[in-house]
């Protein structure tokens, strides 16, 4: 490739997404990602980059897996597309969604699909008015999410999401969303006891359901590690108590496993490592570990009968519902996943082998605190040792780092002053410690700047 003239086009032409087009003009265009393999990824300027976000939290599987290009090549050539839309199908959804229902069990036995996690979770936000409606509590409207959620970046997604500075763009978020604290220990709940934490950001969801009134809330909407918000754990107990009181006030219970989901917390869903019982999910990214855009949305029986019993139609779909390639990948994209046991690798081997290596980290300076579940990690800068006072005004430091680490050879994302990790399921031993050696480095060589 012509690096230095495609770098130019860039900047003429394309608009790459949540990016500033001034630091792209600024740079002289993207850095262009022309290969990759297994966990790496390589740019037209001869740089090996390990990648720590699997792409956008999404390559479980790796890259360069030929089975899912020849999987896509054949569906095209028998049927590249038909559509739902006409009382048809195709085969490929039909045994994914099947395949899906297996894997989530219980009463989670329907599915919907989508092109991505926003489209699903519009899909959540029509299915659960659609099925109140129906039900005959027309009433019940109001979805209760948290701050700093990320469900998407359509206008009900990232309405349902709670991000102030996406609802700044105006408008957003629509009519009848709340958004509550988030169960964020080194934030909200710094220095308190993990349970009586638990208690209390559990306790949140229920004081606003009160103050909403039970018989107005539709629908409960989290993440069971938010992702995009800085790899928030909840603290033990958390989710057990927002289940319960979902079941208390009869609410539907909706988790978001758009990251989660497929292995990344060492279990096929997040709701499972936590021993919950969802209504509805959300899945993408790692269905089709990102080789093709589709995503899902699992219903349980109980959803599926009230819309089955008033024999009304479900108005709503996308052209690309279950489309045939992306299915017939995803499907493939699955078996390889249980073929070569990366869930349970997850669990049992490279998850906690990352944990460990990141305590390594832990006494370095400006390491407020290290945490991972799973393949999900995050490495939090603070200011002053043994506190969570930030840099400046917040925001400042984890940028510096991560720039450090990407000229280091590390794909990372900075959320705040977090530098937060997902790579690929198939990442080894070696490259685990290779990615925290190079945050450990990216830090030592930050000091002097954070200082300043
Ligand atoms: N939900 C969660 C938890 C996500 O992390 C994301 C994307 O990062 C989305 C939804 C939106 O997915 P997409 O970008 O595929 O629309």
């Amino acid at each position: 490739y012509d690096i230095p003239a495609l770098r130019e086009l860039d900047v003429a032409h394309h608009l790459p997404a949540q990016s500033s087009y001034k630091l792209q003009q600024d740079l002289g265009g993207s850095r262009i990602i022309t290969h990759a393999q297994g966990s790496t990824i390589y740019d037209g300027e001869g740089h090996a980059i390990l990648d720590g976000m699997a792409g956008l939290w999404c390559v479980n599987v790796g890259y360069g897996r030929p089975e899912l290009a020849e999987v896509a090549a054949r569906q095209m050539e028998e049927l590249p597309f038909y559509n739902t839309f006409f009382r048809t199908a195709t085969v490929p959804p039909i045994e994914l969604a099947t395949k899906l229902a297996g894997l989530l069990g219980g009463k989670l036995q329907h599915v919907f699909f989508n092109n991505s996690g926003s489209e699903s979770n519009d899909t959540v936000f029509r299915l659960v008015r659609t099925y109140w409606g129906l039900k005959g509590e027309p009433n019940r409207t109001v979805f209760i999410s948290r701050h700093n959620a990320y469900h998407g970046s359509t206008v009900a997604s990232a309405s349902l999401g709670g991000m102030t500075f996406m609802h700044a763009q105006g408008g957003l978020p629509i009519p009848g969303i709340e958004h509550v604290m988030q169960p964020y220990p080194f934030g909200e709940g710094f220095g308190e006891d993990p349970e009586a934490f638990a208690t209390r950001a559990a306790q949140a969801i229920e004081d606003r359901i009160l103050a909403v009134g039970p018989e107005n809330v539709a629908a409960f909407i989290g993440e069971p590690v938010q992702g995009a918000g800085g790899v928030i754990i909840p603290p033990p107990g958390y989710w057990q108590k927002v289940e319960a009181i979902c079941r208390k006030y009869g609410i539907l219970l909706v988790s978001d496993e758009v990251i989660c989901g497929f292995g990344r917390l060492g279990e096929w869903f997040g709701f499972q490592h936590y021993g919950i019982s969802p209504d509805i999910v959300s899945m993408a990214k790692g269905l089709s570990s990102g080789y093709l855009p589709i995503s899902a949305t699992g219903v349980s029986s109980e959803i599926v009968e009230v819309l089955r019993a008033s024999g009304e139609e479900f108005v709503h779909g996308y052209t690309y519902s279950g489309h045939p390639v992306s299915a017939a990948v995803a499907l493939r994209n699955l078996q390889i996943i249980e073929d070569e046991h990366l869930v349970d690798r997850v669990r049992e081997d490279v998850g906690p082998y990352l944990n460990a290596a990141l305590q390594r980290l832990a006494d370095q300076p400006l390491v407020g605190e290290v945490r991972s579940i799973g393949l999900l990690g995050a490495v939090e800068i603070v200011a002053e040792k043994g506190t969570n006072k930030r840099h400046g005004t917040g925001g400042q430091a984890g940028p510096i780092v991560r720039d450090h680490c990407i000229a280091g050879g590390l794909m990372v994302r900075a959320i705040r002053d977090s530098i937060v990790m997902s790579p690929p399921l198939v990442i080894t031993h070696e490259e685990i410690d290779r990615l925290v050696g190079i945050i450990g480095a990216a830090l030592d060589a930050s000091m002097e700047q954070l200082a300043a």
